[in-house]
């Protein structure tokens, strides 16, 4: 043994071994670049829609085959689930990857850019990775090839998640995180924690953003129908008249959150998004139609305005002699980061990952459906920046816009990433 070989040899022994270990990681992970941005480039020019990624999940099922990890596919219709068994106890990490994309036509000058068209409510559109999931799918991609070759490192096993249907299902369909659940996948595999990942133009290539706590809002969609009693413009004292009524109603519903939440506890947004009623002008119709979105921070805060929006509503028409019915259609809950993962995780990242820097990100009031996943094990989702050098992120077309660009600088960055937090809580999991 020359004295090399001893220092190799005493390292190993060393609890701060996962120190080089994560080096040998980095330095591997290099070498799968050329292959992550292949798959990226296929995936990006063959988008498909929620619960349509057939194509997609084909694709990534291919490739972890011949990684030869053992694969579950047509989970929540179109997902596909592989597991990765070290053969040695330890805890069960899991990783995961949403696949769909976006009724939006690219705008995107790029050899590789989307010409696939489909048909979405009836209309022609054009489907574009808007919302880059189909980076997400080659990092994980990447992940799964850099942790099945080192395996004989690893305690404990991986699951991997490719998902279909963040994005929504179409309607009349379930999909996504929650129908994933709801068919077991947390009872078959019991995970002990959850990782995930999203691009995003909000910030420069390379940099990682996370939050620790509630990070992402949840997000719910109402409708309130106003119904009065028709009569002409010109005689409206022989009916009800509700749009007057639903003026009222949008009025009343701002005092929501001023007046009624302890904003002290977390921000929230109730906003409208449509109105409908009437054809003419001298017809006082006897519906409208309001529709809109709630985001929140905090579950209880949510729980409120979900029983005192009805209430608001119905009151306010009911001074008009009119009515209001409202419907809440509950959507994703409060994204929570794990305080205690998520404090663990921000400075390994920043020494382990090859970011440019990591950052915090505030609140964000999108929401996203790896909440449900979040919600039954500590979860970490955090997000990686796309925006090339030069360009003002907050200036650049933003996720789900036509002209959404990704500098692929970023994908080794996630896979790095997301294969370093993965081999730190195998290996020692009361990081
Ligand atoms: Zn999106
Ligand atoms: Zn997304």
């Amino acid at each position: 043994m020359n004295k090399g070989m001893l220092a190799t040899a005493l390292l190993a022994l060393l609890p701060a071994a996962h120190a080089s270990e994560s080096d040998a990681l980095a330095k591997h992970n290099a070498s799968l670049t050329a292959q992550v941005v292949e798959w990226r480039r296929h995936l990006h020019q063959h988008p498909e829609l929620s619960n349509r990624e057939t194509a997609t999940a084909a694709y990534v099922a291919e490739h972890l085959r011949q990684l030869g990890l053992q694969l579950t596919t047509g989970v929540a219709h179109t997902g596909v689930v592989a597991l990765l068994d070290s053969g040695k106890p330890g805890p069960t990490v899991m990783l995961r990857a949403d696949m769909d994309a976006l009724p939006v036509t690219e705008q995107v000058d790029l050899p590789f850019a989307s010409t696939t068209k489909t048909t979405f409510r009836g209309q022609e559109v054009g489907v574009m990775h808007a919302c880059g999931h189909d980076a997400h799918v080659a990092i994980l991609m990447g992940v799964a090839q850099s942790l099945t070759q080192m395996k004989q490192q690893l305690n404990g096993k991986v699951l991997f998640v490719f998902q279909p249907a963040e994005e929504g299902a179409p309607e009349g369909e379930e999909g996504g995180a929650e129908l994933m659940l709801k068919e077991g996948l947390f009872q078959r595999y019991q995970p002990d924690v959850a990782f995930g990942l999203h691009v995003t133009s909000a910030l420069p290539v390379g940099v990682i953003g996370m939050k620790s706590g509630p990070a992402m809002a949840s997000a719910d969609r109402f409708v309130i129908n106003v119904s009065g009693e028709q009569t002409h413009g010109s005689r409206p004292w022989n009916g009800a008249d509700p749009i007057v009524a639903s003026a009222n109603i949008i009025n009343a519903v701002q005092t929501l959150v001023s007046r009624q939440l302890d904003i002290t506890k977390a921000p929230a947004v109730v906003s409208f998004g449509s109105i409908h009623g009437g054809v003419r002008s001298n017809i006082i119709p006897d519906q409208v139609e309001l529709v809109g979105t709630i985001r929140t921070f905090d579950e209880g805060m949510r729980a409120q305005i979900h029983q005192h929006l009805p209430e608001i509503a119905a009151n306010s028409a009911a001074s008009l002699g009119a009515t209001a019915a409202t419907t809440v259609e509950v959507g994703y809950p409060v994204t929570v980061n794990d305080p205690q993962l998520s404090q663990w995780a921000m400075p390994y990242l920043a020494q382990h990952s090859s970011s440019e820097a990591v950052v915090n990100t505030g609140l964000i009031t999108g929401a996203e459906d790896f909440s449900f996943f979040a919600q039954q094990v500590p979860g970490v989702y955090f997000f990686l920046g796309v925006t090339p050098q030069g360009q003002d992120p907050r200036h650049a077309p933003s996720n789900h816009s036509p002209k959404f660009y990704i500098d692929e600088a970023a994908l080794p960055v996630g896979v790095n990433a997301l294969t370093q937090l993965t081999l730190a809580q195998m290996n020692n999991p009361k990081l």
